[in-house]
């Protein structure tokens, strides 16, 4: 974890929130490659979800909360983690994340703590007008179902994808980003007929699983966990989280729950007329049914829903440990490689002129990073520093695919040479090839 930290901070991926003024505990900023990192990732999980299926819309919903939502989806009462104190040092944790150093002392009682953040809105802060800041992206997805049911004429089964900031409050946030207190989620709310969901939930934990070895996730990191008693939520019938080997020990990558129709259930209007399974709180608040009529019985259903529920601050962390890479060279040095799939690559290609400010060099690399650009895979960089070596050191160490050297060949014959990250291999190309083979490096 240190040597990955080191590395996201020296280059530029990640960095602690607000660090000129001290820092602020379980915030971390994106750098310019981290950035890039995040977003391929984003980019293919919506890809994945909505573009490659035919049974899903997106949403991008606000993240300020109104507190009924969160009243009736019972976060309000139950989003609460045990907090004890240390009566010799005074520091605060979770009650099951004490520290070896205050385990043989003596803590308080456990109480339990909302982790919800809670904000004024509007001009007047006497306490009557607040919102909360989402503590999950999904309830949005349900408040909006009837929305997007209405405005696209979908039938079950059919999901709804939202990406975006969520807010939790921790009690101890570590282990990098792993556990922040403002981070992203990936969620997908994939609403069935009651009956099926148990079915699709084995369905959704079996393509989320591959959807992590597709992003470069070793399968045999990947166990399953059946989550059992208190760990279970309120809300889920059954619960499967895909637990990853993190650098600071086995734990949750994404959850995959079965929530019935707790969550609609608990956000329609009329509940009396639904034949609603779930416990729920009477909602006098709602003004819509969160319903859909079954073509064949002509009878209201409230649909089951299952929901894989991905962070993407545990997705980066999970893709840099995995791509994260020391090898040992035949000169007995050693080089850090970050061997991410191209996709998911910051950088795609960094275009090099050997002699750093020869003009003619820089302009005909300048061009072929235009060219190369343009086709829209992402970033490309032009590198004119003049050092081949450390250039070849710099994009393995942030997992540059491939290195343009544009040389005086290419001046004379039009040919540049292609170095490849992981083999290290170079090779002659003419310089009219180069993008077709980034086409097939990138979009196959
Ligand atoms: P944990 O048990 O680790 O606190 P959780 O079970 O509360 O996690 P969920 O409510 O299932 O988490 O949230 C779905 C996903 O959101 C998690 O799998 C995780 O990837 C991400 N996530 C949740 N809390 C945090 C956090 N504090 N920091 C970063 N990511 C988080």
């Amino acid at each position: 974890m240190d040597d990955l930290v080191a590395l996201c901070k020296r280059r530029g991926f990640i960095f602690q929130s607000h660090e000129i003024y001290g820092g602020l505990q379980g915030l971390y900023d994106y750098g310019p490659l981290g950035v890039e990192l995040k977003n391929n990732l984003k980019q293919s999980w919506w890809s994945s979800m909505v573009y490659d299926r035919d049974d899903v819309e997106g949403l991008d919903a606000s993240i300020l909360t109104h507190p009924n939502v969160l009243k009736y989806s019972g976060h309000e009462d139950t989003f609460t983690d045990p907090l004890v104190d240390c009566k010799s040092c005074g520091l605060r944790f979770r009650e099951d994340q004490v520290p070896e150093q205050c385990k043989g002392e003596e803590l308080t009682e456990p109480r339990e703590f909302n982790l919800m953040f809670k904000t004024n809105v509007g001009p007047i802060d006497d306490g009557s007008s607040y919102a909360y800041l989402r503590p999950e992206t999904a309830q949005q997805i349900f408040t909006n179902f009837k929305n997007i049911i209405d405005s696209t004429s979908r039938t079950l089964p059919f999901g709804i994808a939202q990406i975006g900031k969520a807010f939790r409050n921790e009690i101890t946030p570590r282990n990098f980003i792993f556990r922040v207190r403002e981070f992203e989620q990936m969620e997908l709310e994939f609403f069935v007929n009651p009956g099926s969901d148990e079915e699709w939930h084995e369905k959704w934990v079996e393509s989320r699983k591959q959807w992590w070895v597709d992003q470069g996730i070793e399968s045999s990191k990947i166990s399953l966990l059946n989550v059992t008693g208190d760990d279970l939520a309120h809300y889920s019938k059954s619960t499967i989280d895909l637990m990853y080997e993190f650098p600071h020990g086995l734990e949750e990558l994404e959850g995959i729950a079965n929530r019935t129709d707790f969550d609609l259930g608990s956000h329609s209007k009329n509940q009396d007329e639904l034949d609603i399974k779930s416990t729920i709180t009477p909602n006098n608040s709602s003004n819509a049914k969160l319903a859909v009529k079954d073509i064949t019985t002509n009878k209201l259903i409230v649909p089951y829903v299952i929901e894989p529920s991905a962070g993407v601050d545990r997705g980066v962390l999970a893709i840099l440990n995995e791509a994260y890479t020391v090898e040992k060279l035949d000169d007995g040095k050693e080089r850090v490689v970050l061997a991410f799939k191209p996709h998911l690559a910051p950088i795609k290609a960094a275009v090099i002129p050997l002699k750093k400010n020869n003009n003619d060099l820089v302009l005909k690399a300048i061009e072929l990073k235009n060219t190369l650009q343009k086709l829209r895979v992402g970033r490309v960089v032009v590198e004119n520093t003049g050092n081949i070596g450390k250039n070849y050191r710099k994009h393995d160490e942030i997992g540059t695919p491939v290195c343009i050297t544009v040389d005086f060949d290419t001046l004379d014959k039009g040919t540049v040479t292609i170095r490849d990250r992981d083999t290290m291999q170079q090779a002659t190309m003419d310089i009219k090839k180069v993008p077709e083979h980034f086409k097939d490096l990138f979009l196959s």
